[in-house]
């Protein structure tokens, strides 16, 4: 029995899932033919992602050691972990927001300053002690499916980047993370967007240290950013947008119209819970997930921070500080 590998997402353009070990399942990895030979996206770094690439580019005739431009998406290592050994194995250029290229020269140093910094957020936003120093562990963990690389293409908005023989126009879209950006084939409507906006999911935007920024550096307001990113983008006259998990998006206005509907709808459930007394940003996930608040604590502190910002930055909500802590009431 023979195991598709890859498939054609478009003219010129292969789709190449390759397993993560992450919640999310597998990444999209894309591979553009025509010159140069472009490969967006790298997946985590581990033995049965590398496997899965070498043998889904043996499927089309290719080899590693073929590849001419290596493009990420963004910094999270399931996008760009096998950059250090795909690296190793050809002379491509590597393509990446610009800011990455620093961060990305000591990938496990800066892995490591933004946990520390995703520790101090959630010790200020009320996360017991224990339990920030447990996701400290876990997070550790994880580091080794990222890797470091040289980013020899620096991207900015407004920046063209040639892939697969065509065009690219390069969009600065944060929010996901820091360092999200876009590419659109003006030509075709053919929009690669990494995680930006996903078909089956909503992207998370969780809180992470401005890039390259010091400790101290104050907390940014991702989701504020990323509904800027989403509006940005549902005025861009995409056909199909490409993402980095899942299937392929044909109606790109009105999944955002729904993504920031479903943004305002959580905002209004939250400012419900702090119109009589003030909370934490941790109190209000216990009382919005329950458990998960636990399990999944970072993600649900990203999401309520994300969504007081957005009531913040409207004028509904005061934030105070009380023994330490930040809390949270309705203005
Ligand atoms: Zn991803």
């Amino acid at each position: 029995m023979t195991v598709q590998l890859s498939s054609q997402a478009a003219p010129g353009v292969h789709r190449i899932p390759l397993p993560t070990p992450f919640q999310v399942g597998d990444v999209n990895c894309y591979l553009l033919t025509g010159e140069p030979l472009t490969l967006v996206d790298t997946g985590p770094n581990s033995g049965t992602a590398l496997d899965r690439l070498d043998r889904a580019l043996d499927e089309l005739g290719l080899r590693i050691g073929d590849l001419e431009l290596i493009v990420l998406t963004h910094q999270h290592m399931d996008h760009e972990g096998l950059l250090e050994i795909l690296a190793r194995r050809c002379s491509a250029q590597v393509a990446a927001f610009a800011p990455l290229q620093p961060w990305l020269a000591d990938y496990h140093r800066s892995a490591r300053a933004d946990d520390i910094y995703a520790q101090r957020v959630m010790s200020r936003h009320g996360l017991p002690r224990e339990l920030v120093a447990l996701i400290g562990v876990l997070s550790a963990g994880m580091h080794a499916y990222g890797s470091s690389g040289a980013v020899t293409r620096p991207l900015r908005e407004g920046d063209r980047l040639a892939m697969g023989g065509r065009d690219f126009a390069v969009y600065e879209r944060p929010g996901h993370s820091p360092s999200d950006i876009v590419f659109l084939h003006e030509h075709s409507g053919l929009m690669l967007g990494g995680d930006h906006l996903l078909s089956s999911i909503s992207s998370n935007a969780l809180v992470s240290r401005p890039l390259n920024g010091p400790l101290q550096a104050p907390r940014p307001q991702p989701l504020v950013v990323y509904a800027e990113s989403l509006a940005a983008t549902g005025m861009m006259p995409v056909k199909l947008m490409l993402t980095g998990h899942g299937e392929a998006i044909l109606e790109h206005r009105a999944l955002i119209d729904s993504r920031l509907e479903a943004q305002r709808r959580r905002a209004r459930q939250i400012l419900r819970l702090i119109s009589d007394r003030p909370l934490t940003a941790h109190e209000i996930a216990l009382r919005m997930w329950g458990d998960v608040a636990i399990t999944q604590a970072y993600l649900t502190l990203s999401e309520t921070l994300g969504h007081i910002d957005l009531l913040l930055r409207d004028g509904r909500v005061h934030e105070f500080d009380a023994d330490g802590l930040s809390r949270f009431q309705a203005a």
